[in-house]
């Protein structure tokens, strides 16, 4: 019989859910459970490369250290395989300056590759100045999505490592934000 089918409840038409959902207040732990996460960007290293980033910075002090970080992107996570050290090239300003040679970035970009590596970040330090991105740091800065960190070495002692990953569309629109570092 044709027209029972239409006759009666359609159940398979429910009014407004939408309108009932976003009522629902959650306490907070649960709404990590409804499809709405939310990430902090964090950058993951070991503590064998964390410690030998900072100690590089001793090494170089007055100087700054510069070095590359390899590893792996994920969604907001970059996890630190491996810090490769680099030459700093300022020899006009090495105290408060860093530069990287492109022929030496490129090469241990290409050797990272094969072992399955990305450059997901850079580190520097700053004797005797604030663990903190100047404006040069940001002008100086270029690899949109990498983590940028840098350690304060004050009088010779590494005593404070923080990161900031570059986000924006381009490089009028770059910007640093603070990034968590858990160090495993
Ligand atoms: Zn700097």
């Amino acid at each position: 019989m044709g027209p029972a089918l239409f006759s009666g409840p359609n159940r398979n038409v429910h009014p407004e859910p939408s309108r009932h959902l976003l009522r629902i207040r959650l306490p907070g732990p649960l709404r990590h459970d409804f499809g709405f996460r939310y990430f902090e960007p964090m950058l993951k290293i070991t503590k064998t490369d964390y410690d030998a980033l900072r100690h590089h910075g001793e090494e170089t002090y007055p100087h700054e250290c510069c070095g590359v970080l390899l590893g792996k992107f994920g969604d907001d996570i970059h996890t630190v395989t491996s810090a490769v050290r680099c030459g700093n090239t300022r020899d006009d300003s090495p105290h408060n300056r860093y530069n990287i040679d492109p022929r030496e970035l490129v090469k241990i970009q290409s050797e990272g590759r094969k072992r399955g590596e990305d450059i997901v970040g850079f580190y520097h330090s700053h004797p005797d100045h604030p663990a903190q991105w100047s404006p040069t740091d940001l002008a100086d800065a270029h690899w949109i999505g990498c983590s940028y960190v840098i350690t304060r070495v004050a009088k010779g002692k590494a005593d404070a490592t923080n990161s900031f990953k570059l986000s924006g569309m381009d490089e009028n629109d770059k910007k640093f934000s603070d990034e968590k570092i858990e160090v495993s």
